[in-house]
């Protein structure tokens, strides 16, 4: 068992460390407030190829493997844990397309994607199902050689603004026929969005009501009858490692800026550090990143290999780094006293942005729901 990260692999943390605190940092108290989109901080992204992590250079993205995504996606969300998932989002839209698609969507959709020039969402969620996604009602109907779609989708990031969704959705009438992946286009007619929500943090990442009024898309938009569930589960477990790994940068860095206030912060006539109340809050901090950290780089590794141990590990990952982050960004504003609920430092932001990354990519109720399931199935 390997414990030390390869040379190649240090240097690309390092090169992502880099752009992230050169690129990403100055934007990321905006991305909290400011609902303008970043579009410049996106298409640089783009340029540096972390939109595609996992995707094959040839088709622009980094050709990473997946430890290697998952240490990209700590170094981006120790700077801006909204904004860091969506490395992960438009590395799984491509690679759905590349994995599903026909030549034609590859060739019209991967590269763009990838470079950062077209914005994707992916749209699952619905007003009346959300953790039980299966029990979605969208339907896609044949109509005159295309389909016609209709449904309410909710909270879906960016909707709005994407030039393509990537929406799942029933087939046939009253959607008997299994389920089928649309890449669906901005500005088709009756695609409306109805709301976006005002929300705890990330402003930047609009939640969207999306309704599809009898949208008409044609057959090329097919991408493919989603392979549900168990190819699909697992596609989805490498979502949840990215989050997995932003949740671990998060929990790093609020350490790191809750160790440096401490050695700094004199009250009593002493650095606040060497008052033990506060110096175990830090180590704590630090063992619980740790262990999240060291569960996020198992499951990476077995990702490929396993695919159920793999599974299952990205669900204890997700589950055990974001709990860890709620609770270290938590803890953090804790040690930063009066300050840390301030807007002056970072500290109360990332707790914000803790919450979201237990919530989405399956809540962590969802996620010992399957590690659960799995120790049940590993009786049998
Ligand atoms: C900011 C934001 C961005 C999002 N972006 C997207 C997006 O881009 N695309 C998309 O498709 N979706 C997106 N989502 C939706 C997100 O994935 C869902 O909110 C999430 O899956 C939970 O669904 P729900 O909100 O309907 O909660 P519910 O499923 O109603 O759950 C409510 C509570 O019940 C618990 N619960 C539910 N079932 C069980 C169970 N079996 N056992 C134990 N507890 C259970 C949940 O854990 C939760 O605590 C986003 C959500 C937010 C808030």
């Amino acid at each position: 068992m390997q414990f030390q990260l390869t040379e190649e692999q240090v240097a690309f943390q390092d090169t992502v460390r880099r752009f992230a605190r050169a690129k990403l940092a100055p934007y990321a108290a905006a991305i909290d407030e400011s609902p303008e989109f970043p579009w410049d901080l996106y298409r640089a992204l783009g340029a540096q190829g972390l939109l595609g992590l996992t995707v094959p250079e040839d088709m622009g993205g980094s050709g990473a493997g997946v430890l290697e995504a998952c240490l990209a996606a700590e170094e981006l969300g120790r700077v801006s844990a909204s904004f860091a998932p969506r490395v992960g989002v438009s590395t799984m839209i491509a690679e759905s397309i590349l994995l599903g698609g026909t030549e034609e969507q590859r060739a019209r959709w991967v590269k763009p994607i990838v470079a950062g020039d077209l914005l994707p969402a992916i749209a699952l969620t619905e007003p009346e199902s959300g953790s039980d996604a299966l029990s979605l009602t969208t339907t896609a109907v044949e109509h005159g050689g295309g389909w016609r779609i209709n449904g309410t989708k909710r909270f879906i990031t960016n909707a709005d603004i994407a030039d393509v969704i990537l929406l799942v959705a029933r087939l046939g009438e009253g959607g008997a026929d299994g389920f089928g992946t649309f890449l669906v286009e901005k500005g088709s007619a009756g695609l409306e969005f109805t709301s976006v929500y005002s929300k705890m943090a990330g402003a930047a990442l609009h939640a969207c009501e999306v309704v599809l009024d009898g949208v008409e898309v044609p057959s090329g938009a097919l991408l493919g009858e989603a392979p549900l569930p168990a190819g699909f589960i697992h596609a989805m477990s490498k979502g949840r490692l990215i989050v997995t790994a932003v949740a671990t940068g998060l929990a790093a860095e609020a350490t790191e800026v809750a160790t440096r206030y401490a050695t700094e912060r004199r009250q009593f006539g002493r650095p606040i550090i060497k008052f033990q109340g506060v110096s175990f809050m830090l180590a704590d901090m630090a063992i619980r990143t740790e262990a999240a950290r060291s569960l996020l780089y198992r499951a990476a590794s077995v990702y490929r290999d396993d695919e159920v141990l793999g599974t299952a590990l990205a669900s204890m990952a997700k589950c055990f780094a974001t709990d860890v982050a709620m609770q270290v960004t938590t803890d953090a504003v804790q040690v930063l006293g009066g300050s840390g609920y301030t807007r002056e430092f970072p500290v109360e932001r990332m707790m914000r942005e803790a919450k979201l990354l237990q919530i989405y990519e399956g809540t962590n109720q969802v996620q010992r729901v399957l590690v659960a399931r799995h120790l049940e199935s590993a009786l049998e």
